[in-house]
């Protein structure tokens, strides 16, 4: 094969794992690529067998062959000039889009906007799926395995005396009897809430977490305490914190989920307490629960605008909006207390004189 044979660039060969130098040239013989001195072929492969390192500043470019052995050269234009017309079709491509870049940035504009509205509308999809399919069980592992998650890292057992939980717990059982679940459906866990300090929430499963800090902020005020618990009965009947979970699981997990894998990446998503904790429901969901509070406490017979009593006691002894406290996911705002005023209003009920 003498014929189109034409030199590529004149540098040194190495032999696989020595360090020996040979001065050599890199020829293209054909459709081979080969490393030659004086006539001698040192080593020869089809273009595709042959790796080339990238061109980065002036450090000398590496040919390896098959067998191991390195042709290197610092004549980086001479193997570019090579690349060149071996890639053609390609690198002229990538030169056009170049040219045209008012082009290329509206055609990846356009893919960014395509993916943002795809996500935007496949995600609720997804989690309204994700809801429908959710076997009973997924509640229950998200549940137990939120709260012992936050048992070993936020929360520490309750201080409260017994008498105070019990109380607290007899309400909340006269409440949790009007849901939709019955009593039955909810369980009330008592806990030093440490850095989350004053607040309440739900698992899916129906445990509410109370913090001891929130029980001192009602101040003995225990239908305050009550109100906010109905709240999050709330949260448990529309399935809202469900919802939030999956919505902050992403796609791949809710693919996952619906196709019926739930496995071990799914259940750490999902049981890590931190992100239950980060999530806040939207101003819909909050409102439902707000209005459901007062359905609540009403047929269980108790002030159905505790609530907004105590947003308003919250808002007035705390002023404090720490990422993990209670007002960052419930803002008391004044707008807000007095919408569960005249839902209260509105649904008949007497309002208790305040
Ligand atoms: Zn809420």
């Amino acid at each position: 094969m003498a014929s189109e044979s034409s030199a590529i660039a004149t540098g040194e060969w190495h032999p696989a794992n020595s360090s020996r130098a040979v001065p050599a040239i890199l020829r293209e013989e054909g459709v081979l690529l080969v490393a030659v001195e004086e006539g001698r072929t040192l080593a020869s492969a089809v273009p595709e067998r042959i790796e080339i390192s990238p061109r980065v500043g002036s450090i000398p470019r590496r040919v390896r062959f098959p067998d191991g052995s390195v042709f290197e050269t610092r004549d980086n234009d001479g193997v570019d000039g090579y690349l060149r017309v071996r890639r053609g079709p390609r690198s002229g491509l990538l030169h056009r889009l170049e040219k045209f870049h008012p082009r290329l940035i509206l055609m990846t504009l356009a893919v960014i906007l395509l993916a943002t509205t795809i996500y935007r509308f496949a995600v609720p999809v997804l989690v309204e799926v994700a809801v429908l399919v959710t076997p009973p069980f997924v509640p229950d592992l998200i549940g137990s395995g939120t709260l012992a998650s936050l048992d070993r890292t936020i929360l520490k057992p309750s201080d409260l005396p017994e008498g105070e939980r019990q109380a607290i717990s007899e309400g909340f059982s006269k409440l949790a009897a009007q849901s939709k679940g019955g009593q039955g459906a909810y369980r009330l866990n008592f806990r030093d809430g440490g850095v989350i300090g004053p607040n309440a929430f739900a698992l899916p499963d129906g445990s509410l977490i109370l913090t001891d800090d929130l029980v001192k902020l009602a101040n003995g005020d225990r239908e305050m305490i009550l109100g906010v618990l109905g709240h999050e009965i709330a949260h448990v009947e529309g399935e809202h914190s469900l919802r939030q979970l999956y919505r902050a699981a992403g796609v791949a997990a809710l693919v996952m989920l619906i196709a019926g894998d739930v496995g071990s990446g799914v259940e750490d998503i999902l049981t890590q307490g931190g992100a239950l904790l980060a999530l806040s429901y939207s101003r819909a969901a909050e409102a439902e629960a707000d209005r459901r509070s007062v359905e609540l406490m009403r047929a269980a017979g108790y002030d159905p605008v505790a609530l907004a009593r105590f947003f308003a006691v919250l808002e007035d002894k705390l002023g404090d909006h720490r990422d993990a406290s209670i007002l960052s996911s419930h803002p008391g705002t004044p707008q807000r207390q007095q919408d569960i005023r005249n839902y209260a209003a509105q649904s008949g009920g007497r309002l208790q004189a305040r």
